[in-house]
């Protein structure tokens, strides 16, 4: 039975003489199909795509509506249970890939949301703010390039007051370009690379502190390249070891606040970043082949770290660095 069809169902039973039974039934009989022992706790991983994969690239910074296969974000199977209730957060690259998957179960958790993103990618994020709208939540959308400080900030500021407060900041928009030796990074990409993946989150992360209170949550993205960089990406692995250090060090600072820091570090993911330039067509062909589990992880699939990462329960976890690597090693 669909999801869809289970709602119908069990509307349909509210309605009929025997509806507190028939709806007695119907919830029993999705708890046990759900915790089944030995049952998988997502049933579509099992058909998730595996490589060879498509190789249909797009031009930088792609979209996710126009992926062959399209990710899963967890669109139809992310189910909240109000860990994130009444909780602002602004997510950074909220459009796609990762960053939209947490937006959805952010919002799925309670979570109004306000996502940044590039104005070509409007496409992408009118999609998500109408899933975290579905929810009836707040959606805030505000494009703009976080390469300047000037915008970093106005971001911030802008998202704090269409939310009423910030609580959450996800620093999770990069730049990753693919580049087959130094000689090829010129100083202008390495340049790009660093203010989007290294500058903006300080820059953002300033701002934020600036409006956030006790029991505030900074969550960032870094990757397992940060300690195992790939010679083809090496400019942008650096990004993500700095990345990672900056959450070790600032969780340190704002503990006395009680503000946490934490980070999550992807392996291999299916979003727009490595089809629109961050992979080789080799690379994107194989993605994902030299995990143990075989094939690349989708973005739903990590969702639940970045909602653990800020989830106030978690309030001994600082300074940490979540994996999702689909079995290969954890960075430093
Ligand atoms: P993605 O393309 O869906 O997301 C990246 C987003 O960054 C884009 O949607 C775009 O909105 C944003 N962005 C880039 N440059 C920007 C700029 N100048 N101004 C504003 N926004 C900008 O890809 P993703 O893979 O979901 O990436 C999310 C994070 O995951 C990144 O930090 C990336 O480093 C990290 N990561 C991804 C993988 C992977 O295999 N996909 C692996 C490890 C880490
Ligand atoms: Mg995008």
């Amino acid at each position: 039975m669909t999801e869809t069809s289970r709602r119908t169902f069990l509307a349909g039973a509210a309605l009929s003489a025997g509806a507190a039974v028939a709806a007695g039934t119907a919830t029993r009989a999705v708890a046990q199909e759900k915790h089944k022992p030995g049952a998988p706790t997502a049933p579509q991983a099992a058909n998730y795509p595996k490589p060879p994969y498509p190789t249909d690239m797009q031009p930088w910074p792609g979209l996710a509506s126009k992926m062959n296969p399209r990710p899963d974000h967890g669109e139809t199977s992310y189910k909240g249970s109000g860990k994130l209730t009444g909780k602002r957060a602004l997510i950074t690259g909220g459009d796609s890939g990762i960053g939209r998957a947490a937006a959805i179960a952010y919002a799925r958790e309670g979570a109004d949301v306000a996502i940044n993103y590039l104005p070509q990618e409007e496409p992408d994020a009118r999609e998500v703010v109408a899933l975290i709208e579905a929810e009836g939540r707040k959606a805030v959308a505000i494009p703009g390039d976080l390469r300047t400080e000037e915008f970093c900030r106005r971001l911030v500021e802008e998202a704090a007051t269409q939310l009423g407060g910030l609580d959450i900041l996800v620093n999770n928009a990069a730049l990753q370009q693919t580049r087959p030796s130094i000689a090829e990074i010129s100083s202008e990409l390495f340049d790009d690379t660093m203010k989007t993946n290294v500058y903006a989150p300080f820059w953002l992360t300033k701002a934020a502190l600036e409006r956030m209170k006790e029991g505030a949550v900074i969550v960032n993205t870094s990757s397992e390249q940060a300690g195992n960089p790939s010679a083809e990406i090496m400019h942008y692995a650096m990004t993500r070891a700095a990345v990672l250090n900056f959450t070790k060090g600032l969780a340190k600072q704002l503990a006395p606040r009680g503000i946490r820091v934490n980070a999550v570090a992807p392996g291999p993911f299916w979003t727009p970043l490595q089809v629109a330039g961050g992979a080789t067509e080799e690379k994107l062909r194989e993605f994902g082949s030299d995990t143990p589990l075989g094939r690349a992880g989708q973005p739903a699939e990590i969702a639940p770290l970045y909602v653990a990462a800020a989830d106030p329960l978690l309030s001994f976890s600082t300074g940490q660095i979540f994996g999702s690597t689909g079995g290969n090693g954890q960075p430093a």
